[in-house]
């Protein structure tokens, strides 16, 4: 082994969960190792939206102005066109937050600022290109974690280890926690094209037979997802990339001057959809949270949120103990019983909308006409309101409640 550290709480994975329960941490002066095991965060498949919650989050934690003052669009509602018609679906100006909006930005702008106010805490250490390959156990309790960067191997022993290595995660693979898989019956086609000053501003979903697609807009660009039937990527390969540029402008026609910047099959990423949950997000040592715990359909764009909303309620219910050494085991278990609740909430509304919306748009054939709900939502606006809570704020939002270290 080329290099051995002994730290109180060793995170795998620098995401939204990792990153922000790194920060919390080193913010209350408990020494913190985050490994990820990319060298930057600039990756294209990452959601982009910060809720009210986490914009509240921020305020908490005192850097929300300033977070604000990086580039991002505020989006105040949400709209969806079924065939010819379009609905506002959320309206998020009636938020009981101090934002009542949706912020939109790169999901690597988000980490590299909560990187930069956590590096100003020295019990703080990120370490990059360092990949966790292994879990360390010692008398069936977990005490730390191997793996490798390009040049070496390391080991660093921790009172607490944190799986926040996303949906893939190794560390819940290692430690045999067991999935229970949710399902999702898509996948979706991610690819940007340029965006005009001239173009429609909202961000918003447009569905049709058999077509589903969101738009989100990335000031000088839109990012596309195209929504597809689950494992039929190849067949739509098959087609063409003429058929398949025909397919995006027969939904979203204004782009038909541009489609074109899709080159070939290269400018378009596959991003499988994955909708599980861990039976027990913990063990003796060890505790799994945000998308190693959950992953969660893409469905509303709550990942992110519920992800940070993870790591607050894991600094708070944990912090106190890691302080002080080693935290028991009830503790570990009182994160999940506090987040399963907003979790398996927040999934079973996806499912519903999976099954009777996703699902039936892309298995149909005949012409769309608006759903009842959607109905009810452009005769009653208040009603909006009910779906910009579900999203914005969610299910038993947390709030910070641990201490900040003098660093002075
Ligand atoms: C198509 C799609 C679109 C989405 N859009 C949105 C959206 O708009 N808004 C939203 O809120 N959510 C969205 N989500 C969900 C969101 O991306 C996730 O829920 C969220 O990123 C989870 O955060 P996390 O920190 O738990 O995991 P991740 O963001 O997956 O982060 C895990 C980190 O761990 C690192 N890692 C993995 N393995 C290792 C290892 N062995 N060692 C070290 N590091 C490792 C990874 O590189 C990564 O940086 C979307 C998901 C999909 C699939």
């Amino acid at each position: 082994m080329d290099e051995k550290v002994a730290t109180r709480c060793c995170i795998a994975g620098g995401g939204p969960a990792g990153m922000m329960l790194g920060f919390l941490l080193a913010r209350m002066g408990v020494d913190v190792y985050v490994l990820e095991k990319h060298a930057d965060f600039l990756r294209d498949f990452r959601g982009d939206t910060i809720h009210p919650s986490t914009l509240e989050i921020m305020h908490e934690l005192g850097i929300q102005e300033e977070f604000l003052k990086r580039p991002h669009q505020e989006v105040r509602e949400l709209a969806g066109q079924v065939g010819s018609e379009t609905v506002t679906i959320a309206d998020f100006t009636h938020l009981r937050t101090r934002c009542q909006f949706l912020a939109f930005m790169p999901q690597w702008d988000f980490l590299n600022f909560i990187a930069e106010h956590a590096k100003l805490y020295p019990t703080f250490h990120l370490k990059m290109q360092a990949e966790v390959t292994d879990l360390i156990e010692q008398n069936g309790r977990i005490i730390g974690v191997r793996g490798k960067t390009p040049d070496r191997m390391f080991e660093i022993q921790a009172d607490l280890t944190v799986g926040a290595d996303g949906r893939h995660s190794i560390v819940r693979q290692r430690a045999n926690l067991i999935i229970i898989n949710v399902g999702a019956p898509m996948d979706v086609m991610w690819m940007h094209v340029s965006r005009k000053p001239s173009d429609p501003g909202q961000t918003f979903g447009r569905v049709d037979v058999g077509r589903i697609l969101a738009l989100l807009d990335r000031e000088d660009y839109w990012q596309i997802a195209y929504v597809i039937p689950k494992g039929s990527a190849d067949e739509i390969r098959k087609r063409g990339i003429a058929l398949f540029r025909e397919d995006i402008v027969a939904l979203v026609p204004f782009l038909r001057d541009r489609v074109d910047e899709l080159r070939d099959w290269d400018d378009i990423k596959l991003l499988t959809v994955a909708v599980d949950r861990l039976r027990r997000w913990s063990r003796p040592g060890l505790l799994c949270i945000g998308d190693a715990a959950h992953a969660m359909s893409p469905i509303g764009g709550v990942g992110i949120n519920l992800a940070v909303q993870d790591a607050v309620a894991t600094a708070n219910i944990l912090g106190a103990r890691l302080r002080e050494g080693t935290p028991h085991n009830s503790d570990l278990n009182g994160v999940q019983r506090r987040r399963a609740f907003p979790t398996i909430a927040t999934q079973w509304l996806q499912v519903i909308i999976q099954n009777k919306v996703i699902k039936r748009v892309l298995g149909g054939s005949k012409p769309l006409s608006l759903p009842w709900p959607l109905k009810l939502l452009r005769q009653m606006p208040i009603l909006r309101r009910i779906p910009a809570r579900v999203i914005g704020v969610g299910f038993r939002p947390e709030h910070v409640k641990t201490p900040a270290a003098d660093v002075t």
